[in-house]
């Protein structure tokens, strides 16, 4: 039979553990919720701006309640960098929506590629990620643009797959390298 200091001791581990439980959890998901880049409109000048919330402050404040949220960059610094931060109330409203991936990835999905006109799925933006057709033709990459310019960039440009990126990017820089040769009928091999 446990004695009574036992039991006491037992319960106060399990509360602990508990509550560890539930701060870590918030922790995490504070983390997780409010880490990378997101474009908003700078309520001062009514541009958009590029910015990244510190999510470390965000989630060591979660626990004690409602995560309280500040800047760690923003497009617009060093220059404004006393500014009042008043776009996180944008972040606070919806903070997936603004959030750059989520953009792109929302934009992709449903349209097809210019070149080969397969669909987009699912984006692996580490190792497949897809590219834009600019309106002159050339074909570009996510990196060659800044995060603010991206909405301008959505409105101008048409999307391509990865695979076409590639091969257009190759084509057009070594033209006398490339045979060409019909394309193989039936169904794509495999999907972005
Ligand atoms: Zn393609």
């Amino acid at each position: 039979m446990p004695t009574p200091f036992e039991l006491v001791f037992g319960v106060a581990v399990l509360v602990g553990l508990g509550v560890l439980f539930v701060f870590g959890r918030r922790l995490a998901g504070a983390f997780l919720r409010y880490r990378g880049t997101r474009v908003v409109v700078c309520p001062e000048n009514r541009e958009m701006v590029a910015v990244r919330v510190d999510a470390g402050h965000a989630a060591l404040s979660a626990p004690q309640g409602r995560p309280e949220l500040r800047l760690e960059s923003c497009t617009r610094w060093p220059e404004k960098r006393g500014c009042g931060q008043e776009c996180l109330g944008q972040i606070e409203a919806a903070p997936q929506a603004c959030l750059l991936r989520n953009i792109l990835g929302d934009w992709y999905q449903g349209k097809s590629c210019a070149f080969c006109g397969r669909s987009f799925h699912a984006i692996h933006w580490h190792d497949h990620a897809p590219g834009l057709v600019a309106p002159d033709g050339k074909i570009v990459a996510w990196d060659a643009f800044r995060a603010e310019q991206v909405l301008d960039v959505l409105a101008t440009h048409k999307p391509v797959c990865w695979d076409c990126r590639v091969a257009e990017s190759f084509r057009r820089e070594h033209p006398e390298l490339v045979t060409d040769r019909p394309r193989p009928l039936g169904p794509p091999p495999s999907m972005v």
